[in-house]
């Protein structure tokens, strides 16, 4: 059964992209995959889910693998890149079987395909996912090395036609114009233009994914996922956050 009880917020948007980093799900482990985290984010997308949005997920691979890391270790970049991309594919297998256990419906559809894993990704039948309100998990980034997953959610929130990406982070709560851990007078924006996130070189996604959202007029909102109830607050209009915009 569905939580329908928080269903009466009208969402801010009807269909949203919710980027994760790998590094959510690993808990204070400080590697792989921790049950009960992957679980409190289930949680949390399970009560925007009530909310009638349609939901896609991508979620990185970094608490497991980086090709970057690796090819700074002596690997080929492009194997150690799709070595990266099929640590997403454990992480969106694990958050589905979270998100099943709770009752949601929710397909992995991968860039790289494997048909006895998951579903490959074709775009109408992603579509046609989220309009029976299945949470849709983009594994495996864009299938091609030298991306990041932070691309991938751009690229297939548009595909989507998303009316957001949502940046839901650990440890802070939007963009500052400088370090928060280590500034104290670091200010948060509340709204920032996709060209000051790129000349000032704030952390927010990698510039090719800023670059992909601003061609599109895609919006990212940055906001933190720390908190219990932050997703849905972002959802329902509420709640702290920066928007990234024209
Ligand atoms: N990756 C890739 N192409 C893509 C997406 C990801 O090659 O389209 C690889 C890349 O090596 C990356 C790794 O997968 O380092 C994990 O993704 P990412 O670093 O974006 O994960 P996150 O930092 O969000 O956890």
């Amino acid at each position: 059964m569905q939580d329908h009880t928080q269903s009466e917020a009208a969402p801010t948007y009807r269909r949203v992209m919710l980027k994760i980093s790998g590094e959510a799900l690993m808990g204070d482990q400080g590697y792989g995959l921790h049950p009960p985290t992957v679980e409190r984010i289930a949680k949390e997308i399970q009560s925007v889910h009530a909310m009638g949005v349609e939901l896609c997920l991508v979620i990185g691979g970094g608490n497991i693998f980086r090709g970057l890391q690796g090819s700074a270790q002596g690997m080929e970049r492009t194997t150690a890149d799709y070595m990266g991309m099929l640590a997403t594919v454990m992480n969106a297998l694990a958050m589905q079987g979270a998100l099943e256990s709770l009752g949601l419906h929710t397909r992995v559809i991968s860039a790289i395909p494997m048909d006895q894993v998951c579903e490959p990704y074709i775009r109408r039948r992603a579509v046609r996912h989220l309009e029976k309100k299945r949470v849709v998990i983009f594994a495996a980034g864009t299938g091609n090395p030298y991306f990041t997953t932070d691309t991938a959610a751009a690229l297939r929130a548009n595909e989507m036609a998303c009316g957001a990406i949502l940046m839901g982070k650990n440890g802070v709560d939007g963009v500052y114009d400088k370090d928060p851990a280590k500034h104290d007078d670091a200010v948060r924006f509340d709204a920032i233009t996709y060209d000051d996130v790129l000349s000032k070189n704030l952390k927010v996604m990698d510039a090719s994914a800023i670059a992909l959202a601003r061609e599109n007029k895609l919006p990212i909102v940055v906001f933190s996922l720390d908190a219990p109830g932050g997703f849905r607050s972002i959802l329902a209009g509420e709640g702290v956050s920066t928007r990234v915009g024209g």
